[in-house]
């Protein structure tokens, strides 16, 4: 039996026995390529997911919809590693509680899909401490390589560039499951903290404090950087903050559901240099 048609079995099997209201997953998109979240409430409808490795988005972010879990009752979902990663931080951080969720865990790397034994944040805590040491490939990659190695004032000219296409959408926002925040900074207007319109200084301010936002949060799942209409390489800026965060922290985000946040805790033994 193929993984999918095991995972369509799964998905029934929690919902005929009422142990999950719901299971969330991937359906048909609007190209051969592309996959949609779908939401699945009754078993007869499990047929309709699809699991591939075109299955790239990760769904946690689906988990904190408002009033998703506040009756107590449980939710499936189909997440590969950098999504379970993504739950934990949620855990972490109060958004939700890891109890509630049963995770239909699977991967594909390199095109490859295999299924992932498990059903709670805890089966996959041995999975995401060994990820720490393999940096995963991004899309990318030869770009940030090329970025490192530029002089400040080009790395910056090629973000005021890169930047210079934002529209401020804010789809980035909406796709990412760390940007759970019922009222974002950027729908402020009074007092208005950043700049609505899309020029330099305000695409700027955008970009930099949402990198800073995400710094030892972001699981590096790409959702952002798909979701952007112009194509800005929004990845490359949270991979490099996370390497700064593992290098002065050690911290890989969302190993465990009880991980601390780390640029909201402190150990007495931390690098404290700028502190005179
Ligand atoms: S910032 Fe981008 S890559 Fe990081 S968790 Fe959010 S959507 Fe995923
Ligand atoms: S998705 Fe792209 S264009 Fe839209 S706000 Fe984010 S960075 Fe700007």
């Amino acid at each position: 039996m193929s993984i999918e048609q095991q995972y369509r079995t799964r998905a029934k099997e929690l919902l005929a026995s009422g142990e999950v209201k719901m299971v969330i997953g991937y359906g048909p998109g609007s190209t051969a390529d592309r996959r949609r979240p779908l939401f699945i409430t009754s078993p007869e409808e499990c047929d309709r997911f699809v699991l591939d490795s075109a299955c790239i988005t990760n769904l946690s972010g689906y988990l904190v919809t408002e009033g998703l879990l506040s009756d107590g009752k449980r939710v499936a979902v189909f997440l590969r590693p950098e999504g379970v990663r993504a739950l934990n931080v949620l855990a972490a951080e109060a958004q939700l509680d890891p109890d509630q969720i049963v995770i239909i865990g699977f991967d594909a790397p390199k095109g490859e899909l295999k299924a992932l034994q498990g059903s709670t944040v805890d089966d996959f805590t041995y999975l995401l401490a060994a990820l720490k040491d393999v940096t995963p490939e991004i899309a990318g990659e030869q770009l940030l390589e090329k970025i490192e190695k530029m002089s400040p004032e080009e790395r910056f000219a090629f973000w005021q560039q890169e930047f210079s296409k934002c529209i401020k959408c804010y789809a980035c926002r909406q796709a990412c499951p760390m940007c759970y925040c019922r009222r974002c900074i950027v729908d402020s207007n009074q007092p208005q903290w950043v700049n609505t319109s899309s020029h330099t200084l305000g695409n700027f301010e955008w970009n930099i404090v949402r990198a800073f936002h995400l710094s030892g949060r972001c699981v590096e799942c790409g959702n952002c950087d798909r979701a952007c209409p112009v194509n800005i390489p929004l990845r490359l800026i949270n991979r490099k903050m996370a390497q700064e965060v593992l290098d002065s922290f050690n911290h890989f985000a969302g190993t465990s559901k009880t991980q601390e946040p780390v640029l909201a805790s402190f150990k007495k033994d931390d690098s404290e240099t700028f502190i005179l």
